[in-house]
């Protein structure tokens, strides 16, 4: 009986194995004709000055909707196009589109509004980017400070030897570079003194905790502490809460994101919300 019923367990444990398998094969399968499809769009979160609640920039999230799967979640599908190579072509498609928005929101007399972008690792590697991103910009007749380039600390532990060059030409050419989900990586502290970046991105993984849980407080503490003192701009993400916003604003944190300002929004959402 015993042994019958560790049978059965191992064959479902076997069967449960192969339905991820499939599932990551459907899903690989699908994302690598998601572009030509035209299965993706992006939607825009504001970021905004905490004191005043004016809208300074915003960043762009990816969304992706098919036929089959119904609307799949960026953290799920992004690590599933860095493993295929896929996340490449998509985030060319990710800097044209946002390029061209803040395009079209110029012409639409709304002013040059900052956009982040989020940049894989795998975007990264070889000196394709620098390069891709000066293209784009010159297409759509944009100063590099309309952009901004949002990476994780992957991107340092993977140690490209043209990462460096890569940050150094982006930044000559006025892009924004940040390091997102500050803290939640392996914090390549040492690098922070000698990258050319210009702000860190407070994870929401600390904020939802504040300004209740002690180790959150003493995280964000610590996170505001050292941008403050190498002159680094800091964003906290994934504001959800009144409290927050004042606990915050009293750290000296100047930007934040989140709910409690507004989700991700299309483009015409957003562009009502800055009138
Ligand atoms: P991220 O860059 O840290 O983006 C913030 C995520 O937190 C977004 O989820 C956003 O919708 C969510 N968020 C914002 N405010 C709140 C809040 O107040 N509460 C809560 N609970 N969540 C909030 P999203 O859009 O699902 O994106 C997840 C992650 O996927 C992003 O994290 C980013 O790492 C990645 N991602 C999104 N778009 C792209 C892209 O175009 N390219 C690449 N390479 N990665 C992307
Ligand atoms: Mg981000
Ligand atoms: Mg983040």
């Amino acid at each position: 009986e015993c042994k019958r019923r560790g049978r059965n367990g191992w064959l479902e444990f076997c069967e449960e194995m192969e339905r991820r398998q499939n599932d990551r094969l459907q899903i690989e399968r699908r994302l690598r004709k998601a572009l030509e499809r035209n299965e993706f769009r992006l939607v825009y979160q504001p970021q905004v000055d905490l004191q005043s609640g004016r809208i300074i920039a915003c960043e762009a999230l990816i969304r992706w909707r098919n036929r089959q799967l119904g609307e799949l979640r960026p953290d799920i599908f992004i690590s599933h196009a860095e493993n295929t190579g896929d996340i490449v072509r998509i985030g060319e498609w990710v800097l044209h589109e946002a390029c061209r928005q803040i395009r079209q929101w110029q012409d639409k007399g709304l002013g040059l509004i900052r956009v982040a972008i989020n940049v894989s690792y795998r975007q990264f590697s070889g000196d394709r980017l620098a390069r891709q991103v000066r293209d784009v910009l010159d297409e759509y007749g944009l100063p590099g400070a309309a952009l901004e380039l949002e990476f994780t600390e992957r991107v340092l532990i993977e140690d490209a030897p043209s990462t460096l060059r890569t940050f150094a030409e982006l930044r000559q050419m006025g892009v924004m570079l940040t390091i997102d989900d500050f803290g939640e990586g392996y914090s390549a502290l040492n690098y922070l003194r000698t990258l050319p970046i210009h702000g860190l991105k407070l994870s929401q993984l600390f904020i939802s905790g504040v300004p209740k849980n002690r180790s959150d407080v003493a995280v964000c503490e610590a996170v505001s502490g050292i941008a403050r003192s190498l002159g680094l701009g800091l964003v906290a993400e994934g504001i959800e809460s009144e409290a927050q916003r004042q606990y915050l604003l009293q750290l000296g944190v100047p930007v934040g994101q989140g709910f409690l300002f507004a989700p991700g929004l299309s483009p015409v959402e957003f562009a009502h919300k800055l009138r």
